[in-house]
């Protein structure tokens, strides 16, 4: 058995001929920076968001950067956001010189927990950045409420949650801005790196690409000093082509973690991810807990089945956030659930006799642990 933890290459073959033809057309327009592509994309993405603008910029990070700063946010700010995530949640807090405060997630759904973000508020506290992870929507009802109440403005961090909904409303369109990643192995994923910031409030959006974009509106004339974080063309025209395909991908993702929800439903060693009854997932990944962990994934990897763990070490612990002083146990669940945690293969050409397979190869570990 070979099971990849994720198959670009079976995604561009189900694509190659509109691929092929799209960049060939970039081509031989030489429409390399700007250009149709990247216009249509904007207005594109914009529409599949339920939203008014998008912004495209260089990658998911840079998508939060120029997030806080159209958003006046900086120096002597703190932003809340989680740490059980990407560090690219987090890095562009620091980059826009504000400080992060991490709360704790729910141990069942693995996202912030939102009874928990009043406590972290101070006079400093200017954002909030809820975390879709692994494709599931936050409990945006209740962040929203605080967020109106508390004077702060709230950024989704929608990196892997794509046409994710939250009480019928797409993810990225429901704060004041939503950002995405075009990584590669994202739901929607670019041949490169790439990101998008959408919203409502189509000056604050179009402040948002003019700072990718050096600060300019016109090509000698500039506003602000910005950065250089654009969407190539080549990019953008790959992403149109993928975007008329996302939601049947998503479509199928849901599928599979369907598939392997049934399968799950007798192993007393693996623990199905729950969802909350108003998110609609995109499933970037299938996140199991299992109490032998590394065990498992040693056992999965002996038999040709690829896993992950996103993330095994919690933020607030990596050294890179050691200045943050924040002791042992100071966010018990993030630290609980990082040793537990593992991310099956998903993506949607996944088999259901591949998923079959897989949970059968787990239960063997368990069957010949115990
Ligand atoms: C991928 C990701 C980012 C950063 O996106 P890049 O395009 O890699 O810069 C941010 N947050 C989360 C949750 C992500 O998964």
């Amino acid at each position: 058995m070979n099971v990849p933890f994720v198959d670009l290459r079976a995604q561009y073959e189900s694509i190659k001929g509109e691929i092929d033809a799209t960049i060939h057309n970039v081509l031989d327009n030489t429409a390399f920076i700007g250009g149709r592509e990247h216009s249509e994309l904007r207005k594109e993405f914009a529409a599949y968001c339920d939203t008014s603008a998008c912004a495209l910029v260089g990658n998911g990070t840079d998508a939060i950067y120029l997030a806080l700063r159209a958003l006046g946010i900086g120096a002597g700010d703190e932003v809340i956001t989680v740490s059980h995530t990407f560090i690219g949640t987090v890095e562009p807090i620091t980059m826009a010189g504000a400080t992060p405060v991490f709360v704790d997630v729910h141990e069942d759904l693995m996202v912030i927990n939102e009874d928990l973000i009043e406590a972290a508020i101070t006079p400093r506290t200017k954002a909030i950045i809820p975390v879709h992870l692994y494709g599931q929507p936050c409990n945006m009802d209740k962040i929203i409420e605080i967020a109106t109440r508390r004077d702060l403005r709230v950024i989704e961090d929608a990196a892997q949650a794509h046409g994710a909904r939250w009480n019928g409303q797409r993810v990225g369109s429901i704060g004041d801005l939503g950002c995405f990643s075009f990584y590669p192995g994202k739901n929607l994923g670019a041949y490169g790196d790439g990101g998008a910031v959408v919203g409502a409030d189509d000056e604050l959006v179009e402040r948002v690409q003019m700072l990718a974009n050096h600060g300019r509106k016109d090509k000698y004339l500039h506003q602000i000093e910005g950065v250089n974080s654009r969407l190539d063309g080549l990019q953008a025209a790959v992403l149109r082509v993928k975007l008329r395909h996302l939601d049947s991908w998503n479509e199928l993702r849901a599928k599979n973690a369907a598939e392997y929800s049934a399968r799950l439903a007798g192993q007393p060693h693996l623990t199905p991810p729950r969802l909350h009854e108003l998110g609609d997932s995109v499933w970037h990944l299938f996140v199991v807990k299992t109490e032998d962990r590394d065990g498992l994934s040693a056992t999965l990897k002996s038999n040709g089945v690829s896993s992950g763990i996103h993330y095994p070490v919690p933020l607030h612990q990596q050294p890179a956030y050691e200045y943050l002083r924040l002791p042992e146990s100071s966010l018990p669940v993030t630290e609980k659930i990082a040793k537990e945690i593992l991310s099956l293969p998903m993506f949607p050409e996944l088999t259901p006799e591949v998923i079959s397979q897989v949970v059968e190869t787990a239960a063997e570990h368990f069957s010949v642990a115990s």
